[in-house]
């Protein structure tokens, strides 16, 4: 592809990639650095003399971004596209992926602040529209859904196939954002419902995917030649550690878990896969897991997607980060 070209517009899958900074820790054991960002689309490696031959040893992508770049930069280049068609009634995703704690909450949470800004001041600018923002949160965790604006609905909730909406979770919360304050509140009330079961569960966060939806409903005040109404959902997906996507260390408890884990995770890395390959690439596995059902109406077709894959810059990581540049890489 051609980032910024003509192309670049029509793209349906963006592809960023973000390292982080070294964190105290990494920077106490002295950790040695394994990557090197050698322009704003390439990212590589130092290879050891065996790889040289055989590896690629360096990702190109639509933007590559470095350890002193700010989320601003991030959601600038390539994400705010994505967000912005839910105003035009275009469904849009935009994922984190990546190692647990390579920035994946970090980076989504900036992000959703940038968006839920950026999206009040769209409606600012169109006094000729009427604006309704809802929201619904969700966590799912081993193949369970569960509401994270309603914290008695329990943590197994159904998915139902609607004729006209796709699938739906039952009973999900869905609440009115009166202004952008509220919004920001319910965002919060999401934040803090998970973290609850990162306490509770010994940090699902590693295991668990959040969809944060916001639901943008739009109709024009006069009879014009504009469209009159527009209706769009702007997903914002917190996804589980890509480490829940290899098979090592699976045994007992932890392998159960990590079946399940793997289910909606590998599910979403193979429809990815396929949406990115495009028309030639035949049945879109959509209903193989919780995730990829919510997300469905969201993900290929006419929706736009964003994808950023975080990373942390150390060496003692640098197989992880390897495994999510292949997957950044397949997702092209
Ligand atoms: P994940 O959600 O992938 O497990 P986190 O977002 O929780 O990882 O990040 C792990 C730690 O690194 C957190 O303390 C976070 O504040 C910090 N961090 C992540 N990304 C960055 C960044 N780009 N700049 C500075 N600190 C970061
Ligand atoms: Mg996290």
């Amino acid at each position: 592809t051609t980032p910024g070209g003509p192309k670049a517009k029509e793209e349906k899958i963006v592809v960023t990639v973000r390292l982080r900074p070294l964190n105290k820790k990494e920077q106490l054991a002295k950790e040695q650095l394994a990557w090197d960002c050698v322009d704003d689309h390439t990212i590589a490696f130092k290879p050891s003399p065996q790889e040289r031959a055989t590896q690629p040893t360096s990702f190109v992508f639509d933007k590559v971004f470095g350890p002193s770049s700010i989320t601003e930069a991030v959601y600038e280049d390539g994400v705010k596209n994505v967000a912005l068609s839910a105003l035009m009634g275009i469904n849009a995703t935009i994922f984190a992926y990546g190692q647990t704690s390579s920035g994946k909450t970090y980076t989504m949470r900036g992000i959703t602040e940038k968006a839920v800004n950026d999206i009040y001041q769209h409606i600012l600018n169109s006094p000729e529209r009427d604006f309704t923002i809802r929201i619904s949160g969700l966590e799912i965790y081993n193949e369970n859904v569960r509401d994270l604006l309603n914290s008695e609905s329990g943590r197994n909730l159904k998915l139902l196939d609607d004729p006209e909406k796709g699938t739906v979770v039952e009973k999900l919360v869905e609440e009115t954002a009166s202004n952008d304050q509220h919004l920001r509140h319910l965002i919060g009330i999401c934040e803090a419902q998970r973290q609850v079961g990162e306490t509770a569960l010994n940090d699902t966060s590693s295991r668990s995917h959040q969809i944060i939806r916001l639901t943008i409903e739009s109709t024009l005040r006069e009879n014009s030649d504009c469209v009159r109404s527009f209706v769009a959902s702007l997903n914002l997906v917190d996804l589980a550690g890509s480490e829940r996507a290899s098979q090592t260390h699976a045994d007992g408890a932890r392998l159960r878990e990590g079946c399940h884990i793997n289910l909606s995770l590998m599910t979403l890395t193979t429809v990815i896969r396929k949406l990115s390959v495009g028309k030639r690439s035949g049945h879109i596995p959509y209903r193989d897991s919780k995730l990829t059902r919510i997300l469905q109406h969201s993900l290929g077709g006419n929706a736009r997607t964003a994808i950023i894959c975080t990373l942390s810059p150390a060496l003692s990581h640098f197989e992880q980060s390897r495994n999510t540049l292949y997957f950044a890489t397949r997702a092209k």
